[in-house]
């Protein structure tokens, strides 16, 4: 995953070498001298991500980043504070000023590279739920009342604590007391197990247990539905990195490096439980007002109002980013027979499996939706046409090759599609883009159907 990092620091050789240490992994790199340039380049260019040197003269960095927090526009964007000495008082005001991380100079490559990702992970992820809301406020959908800033959030919940020994497990009761319902699960192989019959709003592993394997316990418990989204803090032994980027590289969302500062602790247990509450709230909003107002009945996918709304808020920000998107148009080949063959119900089943197919063979960030009868559209964000077509092909031979049991008196019935792919121009509007794929699906047909053609390649 690649991302555009802005690097903020007065003083340029620390510049440079973040630079390079950052270019050299991939990512697109920009920066700044001081904290008013930052704000100007934030504005213009939204960077993904932002490395903030703290003391800088003029503006320091803890006040950059309560101007970038404090600007609805930029407060999503992540903040890494870059702190020249370890100093546990300047990581807490840089946390209070809404910071989402730390690095201390001189910064640890591993360390850098594994915290960037696994904040722009979540960013993506973050940026997705806002998206939809987006969408969702663009078709008048009421949104609810209140904030709808992480920092708004109470920074309260039900935390689980995995850790093997007991007095760790009083400190953090000390240290944690109020901020919300405690469990604590003393290791064990089942943990993780255990952990997903609770709602827990946040889970604490200990990485340095002699009987657990912490590190397994949070990929299992980045592995079940269930836990997936909850957010995962570790603690670890000081100068164990190797075991630290192993766990973010699983998707671990924070972490604190023992011996443990309490202040830090707390503050940084605070962040997660906010942005917790935050992100479920995009979720609830997302899916209540969204499912009601923008889901075909018959299969359960967006419809096409909702797809052409999304895709228009879709297409500005691919045209901003300078990203591609990609769309897949479908058709059911001969789908007139089947209604006339085996009825109009039997029909609907056929839709409601298409469907079914759809949504396991497409990604995440992804979006299907029913255009028309037994038409529907796939819009890929960041997606280029050959994996467009890879995609689309895939699911065209998924469905060409595994008969639909769909309950007809004869036996699972041979379906196939029709796909055209296209993929986005600078300047492209959504119904642009979408009769562009729609004759791409046309010669598809005309080429005599269940293939995958992509337009303008003839
Ligand atoms: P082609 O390969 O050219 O796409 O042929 P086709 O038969 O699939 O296309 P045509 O457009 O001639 O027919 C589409 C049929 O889809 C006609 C319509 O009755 C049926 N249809 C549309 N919506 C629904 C629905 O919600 N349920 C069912 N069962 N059928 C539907
Ligand atoms: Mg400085
Ligand atoms: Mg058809």
């Amino acid at each position: 995953m690649t991302a555009r990092v802005l690097v903020v620091d007065d003083v340029p050789p620390n510049v440079k070498l973040l630079e390079a240490k950052l270019t050299s992994e991939y990512f697109d790199v920009l920066t700044a001298y001081s904290g008013p340039e930052a704000l100007e380049i934030i504005s213009r260019e939204h960077p993904d991500i932002i490395l903030l040197d703290v003391m800088m003269p003029g503006m320091d960095g803890f006040e950059v980043c309560r101007r970038i927090k404090a600007d609805p526009v930029t407060a999503h964007i992540p903040v890494v504070m870059v702190t020249a000495l370890d100093q546990p008082s300047d990581r807490v005001a840089g946390l209070e000023a809404g910071a989402d991380d730390f690095l201390t100079k001189p910064v640890q490559d591993l360390a850098l590279f594994a915290r960037v990702r696994s904040l722009v992970r979540l960013k993506v992820m973050m940026d997705e739920l806002r998206n939809r809301e987006a969408t969702g406020a663009q078709l008048g959908w009421e949104r609810e009342e209140g904030g709808s800033q992480e920092a708004d959030f109470p920074a309260d919940g039900s935390i689980l604590i995995v850790d093997e020994q007991e007095r760790v497990m009083e400190r953090i009761a000390r240290a944690l007391e109020g901020v919300g319902d405690l469990t604590f699960m003393a290791g064990g192989e089942d943990v993780a197990d255990r952990a997903r019959e609770k709602n827990f709003d946040l889970i604490i592993v200990s990485l340095t247990m002699r009987n657990t394997d912490g590190l397994r316990v949070c990929s299992k418990l980045r592995s079940f539905e269930e836990t997936r989204h909850v957010p995962i803090l570790v603690m670890v032994d000081d100068g164990n990195t190797k075991l630290l980027v192993r766990a973010l590289e699983m998707g671990v969302n924070d972490y604190v490096v023992r011996p443990v500062d309490r202040m830090e602790f707390l503050a940084r247990v605070k962040t997660q439980l906010k942005r917790k509450r935050y992100a479920d709230k995009l979720w609830e909003n997302f899916h209540l007002s969204m499912q009601l107002a923008t889901t075909d009945a018959v299969t359960g996918l967006y419809n096409r109002h909702y797809l052409t709304s999304h895709l228009e808020t879709r297409l500005a920000a691919a045209h901003q980013a300078g990203k591609p998107l990609s769309v897949l148009m479908m058709d059911i080949d001969h789908f007139k027979k089947v209604n006339d063959t085996h009825g109009h119900a039997v029909g609907d089943l056929v839709l409601k499996e298409f469907a079914n197919r759809i949504a396991k063979n497409i990604r995440g960030v992804d979006l299907a939706a029913r255009y028309g009868g037994e038409e529907f559209v796939v819009m890929m964000p960041e997606t280029s046409t050959d994996w467009a077509y890879m995609i689309g092909d895939r699911l065209r031979q998924e469905v060409a090759e595994n008969p639909f049991d769909v309950g007809a008196s004869s036996g699972p019935l041979k379906i196939t599609v029709s796909i055209g792919v296209a993929t986005s121009q600078p300047g492209d509007l959504p119904a642009q883009l979408l009769e562009t794929a729609d004759k791409a699906l046309y010669d598809a047909k005309e080429a005599g159907r269940n293939r995958v053609i992509v337009a303008g390649q003839d």
